[in-house]
């Protein structure tokens, strides 16, 4: 099968992961894109085949930062990975790691995450949290099987 990566995710999701359908999948990496997934379990592609182009869908707030597809304020031009590096000043790669950006985020985030000195004493709570069940009490999120 050869589709979209991020209707292959939904697919996978729907098909293998017990994802109850409707479904829609998002993914967040260079660009933002969507797969959907109709309750029938197909993929829906829309009528230009442009469904889950939802990184072109223009931002409330999106300013002039002009995105690849030639528009300006594009989600995926200020939420993306590659946006989000951009706007901390971190290059997306060095000659020597391909992943730099990637690298230096997960770093970042990480030392937001365990917060400043004397948090894990309880002391000072971290200003990032990460999804699902812990302290907060948040429950993960729910899947249900799908029938068929
Ligand atoms: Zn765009």
């Amino acid at each position: 099968m050869v589709d979209n990566d991020v209707n292959l995710m939904a697919l996978g999701e729907a098909e293998q992961g017990g994802a109850e359908t409707p479904l829609l999948c998002i993914k967040i990496a260079s660009g933002i894109g969507a797969g959907l997934v109709t309750a029938g379990g197909d993929v829906y592609r829309g009528a230009d085949g442009a469904a889950g182009d939802i990184g072109h869908t223009r931002a409330v707030s999106g300013g002039n930062v002009l995105c690849v597809c030639g528009s300006v304020g594009c989600v995926g031009a200020i939420a993306s990975h590659r946006a989000v590096l951009r706007g901390l000043g971190i290059p997306e790669s060095t000659d020597d790691d391909p992943l730099h950006g990637t690298r230096v985020l997960a770093q970042r985030v990480a030392e937001a995450w365990a917060g400043p000195r004397g948090a894990r004493r309880g002391r000072r709570r971290p200003s990032v949290r990460p999804p699902g069940p812990g302290k907060s009490g948040t429950p993960p999120p729910r899947r249900t099987g799908r029938r068929g």
